[in-house]
């Protein structure tokens, strides 16, 4: 028998109509590309995406078109979400941090109709312009005024854009499974692959990181959303915040710890969440100038691990709390938080940090589990280590066009590509990403459990270890350091610090000291470049 409940289809555009309606006064900040702070709201929000979702369908764009951004965090970057998302079609991020042949090809694997940008980006869009034939229709965020002369051809500006558009526009109705957002991996290993959101995943997703356990988010909030909504759909923020009424700041091109600071004090932000590359900016920018964030109370630290170091840091020095958090764009992309338990917040401290540094705990709806190579499921003690899969409602099926498909099993589990265990207390700790763990002597040593030791040095900006082939061993860990500015260490005091640590196994055979780590275009160790870098390094005997 079927319930006698309404079909109310998750379609991300109620969002933001229920935010114009319970909300509308509540702001969206963004500090400009032009260069001035702008202030909007969610009415606003609202009522200019219906502009541009009436112009788009006056176009001829439809249901399942493909339209691309290549923005910084911004109000107009948000109307384009949902005004894309509003007729059916598909926003699809472009992450402006690849190399511009990687974006054409990802532009061109989308075959994306539409191309929205910043005119801080004008002339990358010039330079890829001639390799997308798809695109029929440039639109640069701005004015008018603001319209950059370009070689760009069918080029408009978004105010003229919207200006086309009619503000009754009636949102189009479709299923909930229709797909809303695309973003593609950073393609680390092999060609980049399309994650391919749907509006009912992202309803869930937001419905989920917004909860007390997870962001813990309320309409009294601020949040400053430093994670960028081209890297992994911002982590959910984008519906997380207008479903909730909260106030959202959009930090726009500018993510060094100076201009960050300063949004968190002038715009009163409560809660953030970012990569660590940006709080380590933060802390060193606190550091210099001596300054104090007043009103935050929680900051959500995700796509790369966060060192203990880093998490105790903030919590004892700023007073803010840190949640660890893990996930991926696959999974749209939030899968664990680390908020702590009724039983754990009864430790002494440094026992809470143990947990705390590690990824945290699924939100309802991610099932995970550990296995091994042969699929079998391992025990949920802490210590076990294997591949980390998941399933769940917003958790990819597939990949666009059915890339990848050796990630996905029959029962419906997505190989995450992950090394990790599972406690007992349902925390999760990534041990490695199955790329980068070094396989020494049949044994499986974490690169990732050592950079977070090393940089707790106080000499350390930043560590990396990777593998080097070895004769005997198959391969064992080099350590790669780059130094604060101004400090100086040496490989044995380096070590010296390592030792005991970790088990003796682990040590690294050998230290390098490098002027700078080099990091993907989402902020992650780029291992590739350096283990190409490292390739003829020889081990010490
Ligand atoms: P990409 O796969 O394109 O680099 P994602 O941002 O989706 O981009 O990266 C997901 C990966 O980032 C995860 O599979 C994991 O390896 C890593 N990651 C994310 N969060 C954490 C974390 N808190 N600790 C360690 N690794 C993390």
């Amino acid at each position: 028998m079927r319930g006698l409940m309404q079909d109310w289809p998750l379609l991300v555009h109620k969002i933001i109509d229920h935010a114009a309606l319970y909300h509308g006064d509540r702001e969206v900040v963004t500090r400009s590309i032009e260069g001035p702070i702008v202030r909007t709201t969610y009415r606003q929000i609202a009522a200019r995406a219906r502009r541009l979702a009436g112009a788009l369908d006056a176009r001829g764009f439809a249901l399942g078109d493909r339209i691309a951004t290549l923005a910084w965090n911004s109000w107009r970057h948000l109307e384009c979400w949902y005004g894309i998302a509003g007729i059916g079609a598909i926003y699809h991020t472009l992450n402006p941090r690849l190399h511009p042949e990687q974006i054409a090809w990802i532009a061109g694997h989308a075959q994306d109709r539409a191309l929205f940008f910043d005119i801080s980006f004008t002339s990358l869009v010039e330079k890829i312009a001639p390799s997308l034939p798809h695109v029929e229709l440039f639109v640069a965020l701005t004015d008018r005024a603001h319209l950059p002369a370009a070689n760009i051809p069918n080029l408009v500006a978004y105010e003229d854009l919207l200006a086309e558009g009619d503000g009754t526009f009636a949102w189009k109705q479709f299923d909930e499974n229709t797909a809303c957002g695309l973003c593609y991996t950073s393609g680390t290993t092999g060609n980049p692959k399309g994650g391919l959101d749907t509006h009912r995943s992202n309803m869930l997703r937001a419905m989920m990181i917004a909860q007390v356990d997870a962001m813990n988010i309320s309409c009294r909030d601020s949040i400053l959303a430093v994670v960028p909504m081209f890297h992994a759909n911002s982590w959910a923020l984008g519906f997380a915040a207008p479903m909730i009424g909260a106030k959202l700041v959009m930090p726009g091109a500018k993510l060094d710890g100076a201009s960050i600071c300063e949004l968190i004090e002038s715009e009163k932000t409560t809660i953030s969440a970012g990569v660590p590359t940006v709080w380590f900016g933060m802390l060193q920018h606190l550091v210099e100038s001596g300054k104090q964030v007043r009103h935050m109370k929680r900051i959500v630290i995700g796509g790369a691990a966060a060192p203990r170091s880093m998490i105790q840091k903030i919590e004892t020095e700023l007073g803010i709390e840190v949640a660890h958090s893990w996930g991926m764009t696959e999974m749209s992309p939030v899968g664990t938080i680390g908020t702590l338990t009724a039983k754990l917040t009864e430790l002494p401290y440094p026992e809470q940090l143990d947990y705390k540094a590690k990824q945290g705990r699924a939100l309802f709806g991610v099932e995970m589990k550990v296995t091994d190579d042969q699929n079998r499921e391992l025990p949920r003690d802490g210590i076990t280590f294997g591949r980390l899969k998941v399933r769940g409602p917003a958790i990819a099926s597939s990949y666009f066009r059915d890339e990848g498909l050796a990630s996905f099993d029959d029962d419906g589990w997505f190989d995450t590509g992950d090394v990790a265990t599972l406690d007992a207390e349902g925390y999760m700790s990534i041990v490695d990403r199955s790329k980068d763990v070094i396989k020494s002597g049949g044994e499986w040593i974490s690169s990732v459990q050592i950079e977070n030791l090393a940089v707790g040095h106080p000499s350390v900006a930043e560590a990396a270890v990777i593998g080097i082939a070895h004769p005997k061993w198959n391969e064992r860990p080099l350590l790669v350091v780059a130094l604060k500015p101004g400090h100086d260490c040496c490989a044995e005091d380096m070590l010296g610090f390592l030792s005991g640590k970790i088990a003796k196994w682990w040590m690294p055979d050998a230290v390098a000291f490098v002027d700078e780590i080099p990091h993907t275009a989402t902020g992650k160790i780029q291992k590739t470049e350096l283990r190409a870098r490292f390739a003829d390094f020889r081990l010490p005997n």
